[in-house]
């Protein structure tokens, strides 16, 4: 796959641009930040698309969400492409010459490579505006884990941005670059996270008889809970629960008065969702009071499921085959169990949520959230060739 193989009519502009967009990329990378806290890159975001010279550029959204509208010279809708800006809290152990100079912090999931391709496709639409209607450009804070696209949304995303659909892109080791991923249907699970409490009698290791072991119920509720997606779910869905965290005494000696457990609920379906729910808050209270404990239960929705909608992944499908090729599109796969926060805009509006193939032979092409991982460079062509392909069809001039 290189960049001459893509075929689009933009061709020549993303070439001179790509040099430009690997820079942002990389400086990107070099000042990671993390979630809600992304101001140096929302200001160098606002800042671009300003000097593109588009129309309206809406920054403070969900604190450091920026939104960029560039009116087409034509009327017509509007439609809304995303991209995620923030960092992941861990070390970076690559030595790229770009390597993140803030300790414990790192574009480890290539959302650097997607601020930058956005931008990169804000800047051609500018320049050209030879489409028939309106494009928001979506950055967003705080997608892992913060629900950055979530708070947008309730902060009115889209009474600012009337988009009447709205389109995500995620880099995707594991995919040859050139191919894409354009799965209708559960793309991404839904992820509900979980704290029990159990509360009992701490006393003495040698003198077992006069307490109430919160440790040794907590560890029968973590077996138990396995029971859950095993008997409680059918087995035609999916839902997977870890139990994570684990916290009791802090002492050999002491039997503590409380012992914690935490983990995450991964799911497609609502339905299989309150079951799991409702299956793990019967369990923790049941065996805390078989054990003469208590349990107090903190369980928190977090993202919904993606579900990409059947005729806008058709969409997709086909404007990444038309951008690199009828064999380009990879069209069934499992779903990830990892989580993403554009499902809060897809629950709004109709949508895709694609995956971009960024492998390369001879490369580091290590997965995403590990600690040498590295978006790929060549892969913003194929990128900001496909948000102006997805504007070409959707908002082609008349
Ligand atoms: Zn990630
Ligand atoms: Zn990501």
């Amino acid at each position: 796959m290189t960049q001459s193989a893509l075929n689009t009519r933009h061709h020549n502009r993303i070439a001179d641009l790509h040099g430009d967009i690997t820079a942002w990329r990389r400086d990107l990378h070099m000042h990671p930040e993390t979630g809600f806290e992304e101001h140096r890159t929302a200001a160098i975001v606002a800042d671009k698309l300003r000097a593109f010279g588009v129309d309206e550029v809406i920054t403070g959204m969900a604190t450091t969400g920026v939104v960029g509208i560039i009116r087409g010279a034509q009327a017509g809708p509007m439609i809304g492409l995303r991209a995620d800006m923030d960092a992941l809290p861990m070390q970076e152990h690559g030595d790229v010459p770009w390597k993140s100079v803030t300790p414990g912090k790192m574009h480890a999931c290539g959302h650097d490579g997607h601020t930058s391709m956005l931008l990169g496709a804000a800047q051609i639409l500018a320049e050209t505006r030879d489409f028939a209607g309106s494009v928001a450009v979506i950055f967003q804070p705080a997608e892992e884990g913060g629900g950055g696209g979530g708070v947008m949304v309730r902060e009115g995303l889209f009474d600012q941005a009337d988009c009447q659909s709205v389109w995500g892109l995620h880099n995707w080791p594991g995919l040859p670059l050139g191919r894409f991923g354009a799965i209708s249907g559960p793309i991404m699970a839904g992820i509900d996270y979980f704290d029990i409490t159990i509360r009992g009698q701490g006393t003495h290791a040698g003198l077992p008889h006069l307490g109430v072991d919160t440790v040794l119920a907590a560890a029968q509720l973590v077996t138990a809970i396995q029971s859950v997606p095993g008997r409680s779910v059918s087995p035609h869905e999916t839902a997977t629960i870890g139990v994570s965290m684990f916290k009791g005494s802090d002492a050999y000696v002491v039997m503590p008065d409380q012992a914690v457990i935490g983990g995450s609920v991964r799911y497609f379906d609502d339905a299989t969702r309150d079951v799991a729910e409702a299956r793990i808050r019967r369990l923790a209270e049941g065996i805390a009071a078989g054990f003469g404990a208590e349990a107090v239960i903190d369980y928190r929705k977090n993202y919904p499921p993606t579900i990409n909608h059947a005729a806008e992944t058709d969409t997709a499908a086909q404007v990444a085959a038309a951008l690199a090729g009828p064999d380009a599109v990879l069209r069934e796969s499992e779903p990830c169990m990892a989580g993403e926060d554009f499902s809060f805009m897809l629950n709004e509006r109709p949508g895709n949520y694609i995956w971009m193939g960024t492998d390369q032979p001879g490369r580091n092409n290590a997965m995403v959230h590990y600690p040498d991982y590295d978006f790929n460079d060549a892969a913003i062509p194929v990128g900001v060739g496909y948000w102006l392909g997805l504007v070409d069809r959707l908002l082609p001039a008349k």
